[in-house]
């Protein structure tokens, strides 16, 4: 996004300013308010005065005077409610409207990423962004801003009663003000402080993510025998958490006790200027009114006070929600093309490609990785873990861009051709299946908005799902994820090869499943993945060697660089790394075999 970055205050200004009529008029209106709320304690002074002068004889008290002002006090009061109340009505006018436009912006901005990003962000920390930094501008807008120039008139306003009346006074009650402003500024200006506010909003949002996905993922984990595993990195996150918390909770505590004592005994710096003003003055009547309004004024210095402190540690948080909202903001939308090109033929090759996943890191997942893949053919990508398969399945579609090198699809670079047209081309499935909470048909249909419920029928009969779909509760208008339907993973994972089979694109890019408990499921996944692939380009990920034999071509991937390719007869021949692999895998299956496994060798 080519546009100053700001951060901070000025950002939250920013964010405010979109809304300007209606955020002016607010500020203008809250002023005002914060002017009439200090109406009632002028008005005591007056009132204490007329009394005073009238001491001790009370029958000459002004009466009509002290009703006048009583009058005004009450109008004082009113007036700061009513006044308040439009500000506030003023700043939510802004304030939805920004939220709105925050939100809009921010999905569109995901829409734009490359899809890869979300592989790795975690919907939990976008959610969070979306439901919760996002709501707290709206927060900030609606709420904070008024409160901030109440804020900032009041402590002027406050200053102004309090050196005109009695300067002497004043300036004790002013002490008091200066000494919880620096406790304050100690408090919230340090870099150290700001630091933890961020860890601590990062630890809380590592947290929220896990939870999340932990939660999310409990049928898989079960079905997986993996609780203690998983738990175990929620179980890290809560502790990470707790370790910064208590200590950052600790941090605050003599700064805020020491502002709360300070704030709340304003009178202990008056009394004794007072009392040395009391000993030498003459006129003690009218030192006495003054006296009198200090003491009731400090009650007020303390609510300003508190108020300037909610703004700040308020202001605090949300910039930091804005920080985060922001670093996802500036990440780069995925380049489109001047002038989107199209493929003719559907090879698809990579030429000396390089990929690393973080800028910033030492290790390269794809160094100088070139093959191609031929139409109409199978290619295998086997490997060991961690040997580059699943990158280059996810650089195919575009989930990323590489960083040198080039993928062409028919001869055409994939970066000349547009998104949504690449998406169109393009297949995939891979381990982790999302299916949405609507009707089966509907998820298998999303993989061609066009189909007719033939056609979704069809794929599905393909796919080796129509048998287990008959038998859900609404057959294919059973919602997904409602009460008393439950997929396993083999299933899920069919009815995601329906979707692509539905979608009929010409280039299929598929990672086999590794596992699965049952051999019926991995069978009939099997035999579904045979139908998706006939007279497509097929790039597979292979995680056993067993089902990679009949492959056209088969590309043997090792520290992200291609070591061997060829068929499986050329590769057997060639003695190199593949054999080495294939022998190691058949002592495996015969193993399996002399230990009784019946079906073991066809499923290892
Ligand atoms: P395979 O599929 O063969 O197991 P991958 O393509 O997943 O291998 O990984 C290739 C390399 O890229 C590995 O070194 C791995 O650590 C690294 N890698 C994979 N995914 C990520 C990721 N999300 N962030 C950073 N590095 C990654």
């Amino acid at each position: 996004m080519e546009k100053t970055v700001k951060s901070g205050w000025p950002r939250l200004v920013e964010l405010a300013a979109t809304k300007k009529a209606w955020i002016m008029s607010s500020l203008f209106l809250s002023a005002l308010a914060s002017l009439a709320s200090f109406v009632p304690y002028v008005a005591i002074y007056f009132i204490i005065r007329e009394v005073l002068a009238a001491y001790p004889h009370y029958a000459r008290l002004d009466v009509a005077a002290v009703m006048a002002y009583g009058w005004l006090a009450l109008a004082g009061i009113a007036g700061n409610i009513i006044l308040y109340f439009l500000a506030l009505a003023c700043s939510h006018m802004a304030a939805f409207g920004t939220l709105y436009e925050l939100k809009v912006g921010f999905a569109t901005h995901l829409a734009k990423v490359p899809l890869g990003f979300h592989m790795l962000a975690g919907s939990g920390k976008l959610r969070k962004v979306m439901d919760e930094n996002i709501e707290k501008v709206e927060g900030f807008i609606a709420h904070q801003l008024p409160d901030i120039v109440a804020a900032l008139v009041a402590p002027l306003v406050m200053a102004a009663i309090l050196l005109t009346l009695d300067w002497r006074l004043g300036l004790a009650a002013l002490l008091a003000v200066a000494l919880s402003y620096f406790v304050l500024e100690r408090a919230y200006g340090s870099a150290g402080k700001r630091e933890m506010m961020r860890e601590y909003q990062s630890k809380l949002e590592d947290m929220n993510n896990a939870t999340v996905e932990y939660i999310r993922g409990i049928s898989v984990v079960k079905a997986f025998r993996q609780t203690v595993y998983s738990f175990r990195r929620l179980h890290r996150t809560i502790r990470a958490y707790t370790d910064m918390v208590i200590p950052y909770t600790l941090s605050w505590e003599n700064y805020m006790s020491a502002f709360i004592v300070i704030v709340n005994n304003v009178y202990l710096f008056v009394l004794p200027v007072g009392i040395c003003i009391g000993m030498y003055t003459d006129e003690h009547a009218a030192f006495a009114g003054k006296f009198i309004f200090y003491l009731v004024f400090t009650p007020a210095v303390a609510s300003v006070m508190m108020k300037v402190l909610y703004v700040m540690s308020n202001g605090m948080q949300i910039m930091d929600g804005v920080a985060v909202m922001d670093g996802y903001l500036a990440r780069a939308p995925l380049p489109q093309p001047a002038q989107p090109k199209e493929a003719a033929s559907w090879d698809i090759c990579f030429n000396e490609v390089v990929f690393t996943y973080d800028e910033a890191s030492e290790v390269t997942a794809l160094n100088g990785v070139s093959f191609l893949a031929r139409q109409n053919e199978v290619t295998a990508i086997v490997g060991p873990s961690g040997g580059g398969k699943s990158t280059i399945a996810h650089l195919i579609p575009r989930f990323f861009d590489v960083k040198s090198g080039g993928i062409s699809l028919g001869g055409v670079d994939i970066r000349e051709m547009a998104t949504g047209y690449l998406m169109e081309k393009v297949s995939f499935v891979f381990q982790d299946v999302f299916l949405f909470k609507q009707s089966v048909r509907e998820n298998i249909r999303m993989g061609s908005p066009a189909a007719t419920d033939e056609e979704v029928v069809a794929a599905a009969r393909a796919a080796q799902c129509h048998e287990f779909i008959d038998k859900l509760p609404a057959g294919y208008d059973t919602v997904i994820g409602a009460k008393g339907v439950h997929l396993s993973g083999g299933e899920k994972q069919r009815l995601a090869i329906a979707r692509a089979i539905v979608k009929d694109a010409p280039v299929v890019v598929l990672d086999e499943a590794t596992s699965f408990a049952d051999p019926e499921n991995e069978h009939l996944i099997q035999k579904a993945f045979a139908i998706l692939m006939k007279n497509k380009t097929v790039v597979m990920i292979a995680h056993r060697l067993g089902s990679v034999r009949g492959a056209d071509k088969i590309i043997v991937v090792e520290n992200g660089r291609v070591a061997e390719e060829g068929t499986h007869d050329a590769l057997l021949g060639r003695r190199g790394r593949y054999r080495e692999m294939w022998e190691i895998y058949m002592q495996a299956a015969n193993w399996r075999l002399a230990g009784g496994g019946k079906e073991g060798a066809r499923y290892v």
